[in-house]
């Protein structure tokens, strides 16, 4: 994997594809500026170098060039994050944009306006691709979060740079912790998979099962489990046509010698509302009418002995409708016996679909060893999947 770390950038061009689609307020302020500190050590170690940077990102879903979807109101926080005063161009292509980036000095940093206000981005547009790539003499790209896109500045247009392109730092370290975890995991490995449906992790769930020694399965998809086990679950979240698929997942953790940890008791509730009256059940026992929203006390104990047990901890989805308080018990326990082993000397990643906003949402951010930043592109990692935005790197 070649980074940048591996680039003299002197004198050079340099194309960064960022990953700046942060949270804007009603005022068009940057409201979390996490994507844009990601991004930093890649832009400072081209600057150190004497280059200039040339960033482009996506911002939100434009239709058209709707002012809230503008790169603009991104440019005075950068500055201040990146210590430069960063220009901007009111377009990614065209002529404009091209004078602006031959002005451009050495310490110097240009952002372009959002790629998406041209629906070519993310039609992966060869042509749109060529004009992106007039803009630099070197590629990099560093948006983790996209790099499950084939789109034109994420994937099609690394063509136009054989030689000349590169991992970011942020990138390279998505990557890199990913492989601790699913290739040189320190035994033994605990994945914990949570969330809501099993559809959406039964792919995760079969490609890790060769490279960890336990499963522990959490959050509304596991009562789809404890059905398919014979077992009564009220009016909790089921798939009922994943009754098999589940059953498939247990044989196969078995053959493989993993050993898998389903909930033994639920937090019940009598409706999905934080206002519901709520109670402890055995898991396989859940009365009519009542559904599990979080896992129980007994439950909370035995996840937290395996994860006390572990060296390498993976960590996908809460294990509760974590949203809300009466139903957050169970993930907060999770993360602090997860922060605990960390202490310990574990390695903890956390990453892919929606847990990171829990781990966020209770501060256990610096507690565990890395949070992936980007939601759909981890869980295409774990998935097995080589990444488009990866791949054209690579190749
Ligand atoms: P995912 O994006 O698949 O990781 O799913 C995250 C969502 O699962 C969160 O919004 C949780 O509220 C939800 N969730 C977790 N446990 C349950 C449960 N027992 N019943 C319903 N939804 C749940």
């Amino acid at each position: 994997m070649k980074t940048v770390n591996d680039v003299n950038f002197k004198g050079k061009k340099v194309l960064i594809r960022v990953d700046f689609n942060v949270p804007l307020n009603d005022n068009l302020e940057v409201t979390d500026t996490n994507r844009i500190e990601a991004a930093k050590p890649t832009i400072i170690n081209v600057l150190e170098d004497d280059g200039c940077c040339v960033l482009m990102s996506h911002l939100g879903r434009p239709k058209d060039r709707e002012e809230e979807f503008s790169l603009r109101n991104v440019v005075k926080t950068a500055s201040e994050i990146l210590g430069v005063q960063v220009k901007f161009v009111d377009d990614c292509i065209g002529e404009t944009v091209e004078n602006a980036v031959a002005n451009l000095k050495s310490g110097e940093v240009l952002l372009l306006e959002n790629l998406r206000y041209h629906k070519e981005e993310k039609e992966g547009d060869k042509t749109f691709a060529q004009n992106l790539a007039k803009l630099g003499n070197y590629y990099i790209n560093d948006a983790f979060g996209t790099a499950h896109r084939a789109h034109a500045s994420t994937a099609v247009i690394a063509d136009f740079f054989p030689e000349n392109k590169c991992f970011g730092l942020l990138l390279a370290s998505e990557v890199d912790n990913l492989n601790k975890v699913l290739k040189d995991g320190k035994t033994p490995v605990t994945a914990i998979i949570g969330g809501a449906k099993v559809s959406s992790k039964i792919t995760v769930i079969e490609n890790i099962l060769d490279k960890i020694d336990h499963l522990i399965i959490g959050g509304g998809m596991s009562f789809t489990f404890i059905k398919a086990q014979g077992g009564s679950i009220g009016a909790s979240l089921v798939e009922e046509d994943k009754l098999d698929v589940a059953l498939d997942i247990l044989k196969k953790a078995k053959e493989k010698g993993v050993d898998v940890h389903l909930p033994v008791d639920a937090i019940i509730a009598d409706s999905f509302s934080e206002m519901a009256t709520t109670d402890v059940s055995v898991i396989d026992t859940i009365p009519e009418g009542w559904m599990g929203l979080d896992v129980g006390p007994k439950t909370n104990e035995i996840f937290a002995s395996v994860i006390a047990q572990s060296q390498t901890i993976l960590w996908n989805g809460p294990v509760g409708v974590f949203e809300m308080e009466p139903f957050a018990k169970g993930t907060i326990y999770l993360g602090n016996a997860i922060a605990e082993a960390t202490k310990n000397g574990a390695f903890s990643l956390v990453g892919g679909g929606d847990s990171v906003a829990a781990v966020k949402k209770f501060n256990f951010t610096k507690k565990v060893s890395y949070v992936s930043t980007g939601g759909g592109a981890m869980l295409e990692m774990l998935e097995g999947k080589t990444l488009p935005g990866i791949k054209a790197l690579t190749e």
